[in-house]
């Protein structure tokens, strides 16, 4: 562990103290081994004025919802500094009394709440006060011999046995301050919690914290000095998909997988023991809210269903049964995090960023308990210790909070093909705004730097090349760990040839794409669908399909073909509840195929203005691509669970079609 701190840097924050405090906690959690996630909390005690210009005392202390990788002026909530102080002279005082009592110290009170230590922070004797969940110590302390070896290491320290986080803990470093010289140490070691260290310079507390780690590092070092196992293996598909499916259905919506399949993890998994070490407990309480106590451990090669998750569930419910109270509301009892044996870790969650917060604690959690099993032996808190912060009351009162209603397609993924623009390019944001983790693919290989920006995955991929596609939707199901909805939508359009001039080529090419193509997508991603959730095929096909027009007989014949192709589908994959359906565009203008040009010259040869042109139908109305996509959405979306084989017009009307 090194100091991050740099003068010239430092500079650029010396206006005033809470400026320096925003500049050091981003030192702390530039670190992933100090803080991790809106893990750790940092203070300053500075003055202000207030409304009638009156200097007050008051304590800057990291908000709720802030990453102190990230932090700003802002994310540090102004609080009364004396009666914030006070608070800890009070014999009790629930969490939910203490959260309410601190929002009325506020100076502001549209800042963020102010963090649980916000009582702890005030009542410690030093202007700078830090706060890290640093992995060294606290890996130290998850052994028998922990509270020893802390002990011999930090002498000079103030070491405090495990309590809640909250007032508890703030009454009992209120004690410690009266029982020993705390100004004098050079710090706090809360067992199977964290450090704290203090200063009333900002550079010296946090340099103290630094240099707390290093001594536990340094000690890690020489008494764990075996590299981790690693190992490699290949990973089948399939499994990974099922095991997805079995974590969704007992979460109740769509959960993505995200396999960590690094040597690394893979050495983890790999452990003879890895069933019992896993499963002891996480590095410290807070992170049960993110993983769960403990990961469900599965078998190389699951069974039918994965029984590893239903026992994962029963114990769970067992769990809950025995330590709860009369007030709880009992969690959702689906894994966070898996051990697939052989294979990695796995994290479970409604969007990628669940999935690498689980993803990264896990990592973390891997190498403390390999590290400490080298030592001494991996012990964490007790599950009644992690019971009670992951029911804390706190916690508790987040689920009675209203949420607006949830994304339709959250947790879900979703493949869309001629993904660079047009139709295929407003599904794929009109999927991503409702929740879903979209792949696009399309010919183009400007997909994959747009869609990157854009937060989704972009492959460039020609769908008439079939190792191509089956490489992308393996692709897709390796990284998100399955497949729920699949759009078939790349299409060309080639007009003007009449029946008699038709050549080989545009009719040869535009069967491939249009039709064969789509074939080739939905025989390599059935396996997939049909362990998916709500899983949904949708086709892009055309007017033309019930009411064709001259010049394009290759366009309408392949568009008939896949129309008729998606009936036989919705058929043949109804029993494993994919559902197929079908929508039938006309006249979407917004497209890359139609330029000004083309349009004004369509319009002449109809007699028609521009504007009279694009609204030839029966309602009127332009229709655009949005309108295809968000009928696309809708149909994936459990609004329309009871339909398949459907084909919907999305055509403003036209009488030839009714
Ligand atoms: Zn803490």
């Amino acid at each position: 562990m090194q100091s991050r701190w740099n003068d010239a840097e430092a500079r650029a924050f010396a206006e005033d103290d809470l400026a320096m405090r925003v500049y050091t906690s981003r030192l702390l959690g530039a670190d992933e081994d100090l803080v991790m996630h809106g893990g750790g909390n940092t203070s300053v005690k500075s003055r202000v004025k207030d409304f009638f210009g009156d200097e007050i005392d008051v304590l800057f202390v990291k908000g709720s919802g802030w990453d102190l990788k990230t932090i700003e002026k802002p994310g540090f909530p102004a609080l009364r500094l004396a009666e914030t102080q006070r608070l800890a002279e009070l014999s009790e005082l629930s969490d939910l009394d203490m959260a309410r009592l601190l929002r009325t110290y506020m100076l502001n009170p549209s800042s963020p709440s102010p963090s649980v230590e916000a009582i702890l922070h005030a009542i410690m004797p030093a202007k700078f006060v830090d706060h890290t969940h640093t992995d060294a110590v606290v890996t130290l302390t998850n052994m028998p011999s922990g509270e020893a070896v802390i002990r011999e290491l930090y002498p000079d320290c103030v070491v405090l046995p495990y309590v809640m986080p909250g007032f508890i803990l703030a009454k009992q470093v209120y004690d410690a301050l009266r029982e020993h010289d705390v100004r004098a140490s050079a710090g706090i070691i809360l067992l199977h919690h964290g450090v704290f260290t203090f200063d009333d310079d900002a550079r010296a507390a946090y340099e103290r914290m630094i240099e707390l780690v290093e001594r536990a590092e340094r000690y890690i070092t020489q008494h764990a000095p075996k590299a981790m196992p690693e190992a490699k293996a290949d990973v089948n598909l399939l499994d990974l998909a099922r095991i997805r499916c079995a974590v969704s259905k007992v979460r109740g919506r769509a959960q993505l997988a995200v396999l960590d399949r690094t040597p690394d993890a893979q050495g983890y998994a790999s452990r003879e023991d890895v069933a019992a070490i896993a499963t002891r407990g996480p590095i410290t309480p807070d992170h049960v809210i993110r993983t769960k106590r403990v990961p469900a451990v599965i078998e190389q090669s699951p069974a039918d269903g994965v029984p590893e998750i239903a026992a994962y569930v029963e114990a769970y419910t067992a769990y809950y049964n025995e330590l709860r109270e009369e007030t709880h509301t009992m969690l959702d009892p689906a894994p966070r995090v898996g051990v697939w044996r052989g294979y990695g870790t796995i994290s479970f969650g409604s969007s990628l960023k669940e999935c690498r917060i689980a993803d990264d604690i896990t990592r973390h959690t891997r190498r403390a308990i390999q590290t400490a099993e080298q030592i001494d032996k991996w012990e964490a808190l007790t599950p009644r210790e992690i019971f009670e912060v992951e029911y804390w009351s706190l916690e508790q009162a987040k689920l009675n909070k209203p949420a607006g209603p949830p994304k339709p397609h959250m947790g879900k993924v979703a493949i869309v093909s001629g993904a660079h623009s047009g139709i295929g390019r407003a599904a794929c944001e009109v999927l991503r705004d409702h929740g879903a983790t979209v792949v696009g693919l399309d010919l183009n290989d400007a997909v994959v730097g747009e869609f990157e920006a854009a937060g989704m995955l972009g492959i460039a991929c020609d769908v008439t090349d079939d190792d191509a596609v089956r490489r992308a939707i393996e692709a897709t199901v390796e990284r998100f760990g399955g497949l729920d909805i699949l759009v078939c939508n790349a299409g060309i359009f080639r007009t003007g040839e009449r029946i008699e001039a038709h050549t080989a080529d545009t009719w040869d090419k535009t069967i491939r794409v249009n039709l064969t193509a789509a074939q080739r997508l939905i025989t390599a991603a059935a396996p997939y669908l049909k362990l998916g959730i709500e899983a949904s095929i949708l086709i892009v096909a055309s007017r033309n399909v019930a009411a064709p027009g001259p010049g394009a007989a290759a366009y309408s014949v392949s568009k008939a073909g896949l129309t008729q192709l998606a009936r036989v589908a919705a058929i043949e994959l109804a029993p494993d509840g994919v559902r197929v359906n079908v929508v039938h565009p006309d006249a979407v203008f917004d497209t890359a195929l139609w330029t000004d040009d083309v349009l004004k010259r369509s319009a002449e040869r109809y007699g028609m203005s521009v504007q009279e042109y694009k609204t030839k139908n029966l309602l009127k109305v332009e229709i655009a691509s949005r309108d295809v996509a968000a009928a696309l959405s809708a149909l994936a979306s459990p609004t329309f669970r009871a339909t398949t084989g459907a084909q919907i017009p999305i055509d403003g009307g036209n009488d030839r079609v009714i």
